[in-house]
């Protein structure tokens, strides 16, 4: 079983390419019976962003990925490895502090900030990393009481910890998305505690991956050449360290060119855009496999009725270099997803949403619960699925006819006519059907009326013959069926016109005929 996390620093919103990554490792921990938990690592308290650990722990919510252990947006937590907050950890990475510089693997440095500046000219100077610190450490090597009698001058300090790397030294691991990979060895007098007594974030986060019993940790591609400093933390500490998988970034096209989501150039960068546009967390979830793992695609064809959730994650498998975002994609699954909810299911997503978003939209769902309800179960058959909503953000377009002001807004410039008819025959066939039509007609007769007028009209009365002898007709029926549609709904493309009928109701239909007519 592995235990995964997900461990933020609250310092911004939930990127879409980390609520990918942090799917990735609750699906690991979920499949293998184990442990998915949230950390919240905010050790550095100058770059925190208000309503950052709430954002992402409602976002994971909103986007069906449930903790088993963390903080709750209240604060409150659940989880025996607690606190989850790095905040609260203080006391105890204290005691681990304490025990490297006791066994002299770590030790006080009372560099000052020009000191400092010295060394990072030398540095330069050298062309060494910046950061190697190892031959400039003056206070590596004093004695314990010569460190005693710097601290007890009330000389500030900084625990750093005594790199065992030398810079020609090397290490190598097996990462489980990159597969083996080798790289210089971590030589840097890394800095552990900050003279606020602060843990840094390198130090934090092997403590706790340790405590909270981290086997496996999943995260973006950037943190990979930190790994060096990782490997050593957890040596030093006589930690065993986790599995590391190291995820390429999701990619974006722009124009012709992949390149990396842009959190500031990029509204769909956020995973709040993705709820703001109301996508279903279904459909993201769903996007998201075919994304983790390309034979995702010919399982879920194999099994179209099994939840995502059945697939099993191979790591190996995974894109190393980068998926690509694919918008267009994203909108036919999710079109396939909300095809198959239940009438009901659209109605409860849609208002949901609508609260938030489109409150006129969710003000109207809900005083007209059975009309707006029969809106959706048109088009909602397995045979003929109605697949014209990617999002709760396309229901007011998709079904902003039924409303009768917002149609009357709509055909205020006037009703689209198919290119067969002209408006005084367009209004002839209108007055006609007005005349024959019966809300009691079953489809067969609804539709024989519908024919018989083509002909009256001198439409052929179906599309066959017309294609036969187009020159002896002025068009087809579906061009009668056409200007019926333009008359009920301002559309020349809308669902199937005798259920928009028989929803709209006798009084509806009848109003909005004459109104053509007139
Ligand atoms: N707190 C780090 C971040 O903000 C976590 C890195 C890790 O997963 O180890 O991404």
């Amino acid at each position: 079983a592995k235990v995964t996390r997900f461990a933020p620093s609250p310092t911004g919103f939930l990127t879409i390419g980390g609520l990918y990554a942090t799917m990735i490792s609750e699906r690991l921990a979920r499949s293998s019976g184990g442990v998915f938990y949230l950390r919240i690592e905010d050790t550095d308290k100058k770059r925190e962003v208000e309503g950052s650990m709430a954002d992402m722990i409602e976002s994971l919510a909103a986007f069906g990925i449930a903790i088993d252990e963390g903080p709750a947006a209240s604060g409150e937590e659940t989880g025996a490895y607690g606190p989850y907050r790095q905040s609260m950890r203080v006391p105890l990475y204290h005691v681990w502090v304490k025990q490297l510089v006791r066994q002299g693997l770590a030790y006080p440095c009372f560099c000052t900030e020009e000191e400092l500046q010295a060394i990072r000219d030398k540095q330069q100077e050298r062309k060494v990393t910046p950061g190697y610190y190892g031959e400039w450490a003056v206070h590596r090597f004093l004695t314990p009481e010569q460190a005693k009698e710097e601290l007890a001058a009330g000389k500030p300090y900084v625990i750093r910890l005594k790199s065992l790397g030398s810079p020609v030294s090397r290490i190598g691991y097996t990462d489980l998305v990159k597969g083996p990979i080798e790289m210089p060895e971590n030589d840097h007098d890394i800095v552990l505690l900050k003279s606020d007594g602060i843990p840094t974030y390198h130090f934090a986060h092997a403590i706790d991956d340790r405590l909270m019993g981290t086997t496996h940790v999943f995260r973006g591609d950037e943190w990979l050449s930190s790994v060096p400093i990782h490997l050593q933390l957890f040596e030093v500490l006589g930690f065993q360290r986790p599995e590391y998988g190291h995820i390429a970034p999701i990619m974006k096209m722009d124009g012709t060119s992949k390149r990396k989501f842009s959190k500031r150039k990029d509204r769909d960068a956020t995973a709040n855009y993705y709820r703001s546009q109301g996508y279903p967390s279904l459909s993201i979830n769903e996007y998201f496999m075919t994304l983790i793992n390309s034979d995702y695609e010919q399982w879920r064809m194999d099994h179209p009725a099994e939840p995502y959730t059945r697939f099993a994650i191979d790591t190996n498998k995974m894109n190393a270099s980068g998926a690509l975002f694919d918008m267009d994609k994203l909108n036919d699954i999710s079109k396939d997803v909300i095809s198959k909810l239940s009438a009901e299911s659209v109605f409860t997503e849609t208002s949901w949403w609508a609260k938030a978003y489109d409150p006129e939209l969710c003000g109207w769902l809900r005083e007209n619960k059975d009309y707006t309800l029969n809106i959706f179960r048109i088009g909602r058959t397995p045979e003929k699925p109605r697949k014209d909503m990617a999002k709760w953000g396309d229901v007011r377009s998709s079904v902003a006819f039924f409303h009768d002001g917002w149609f009357a807004e709509e055909t205020a410039a006037g009703y689209p006519l198919p290119t067969a008819v002209d408006a005084l025959t367009a209004r002839g066939i209108a007055g006609e059907f007005l005349d024959r039509y019966d809300p009691q007609d079953d489809r067969d007769t609804w539709f024989g009326k519908v024919k018989e007028i083509a002909e009256a009209f001198g439409f052929a009365k179906d599309t066959k013959a017309y294609k036969k002898h187009p020159e002896t007709y002025k068009g087809s029926v579906g061009d009668v069926a056409a200007v019926l549609r333009s008359a009920l709904s301002g559309r020349l493309n809308a669902p199937d016109l005798y259920d928009v009928m028989n929803v709209m109701g006798e009084e509806r239909v009848r109003a909005r005929l004459n109104r053509f007519v007139l």
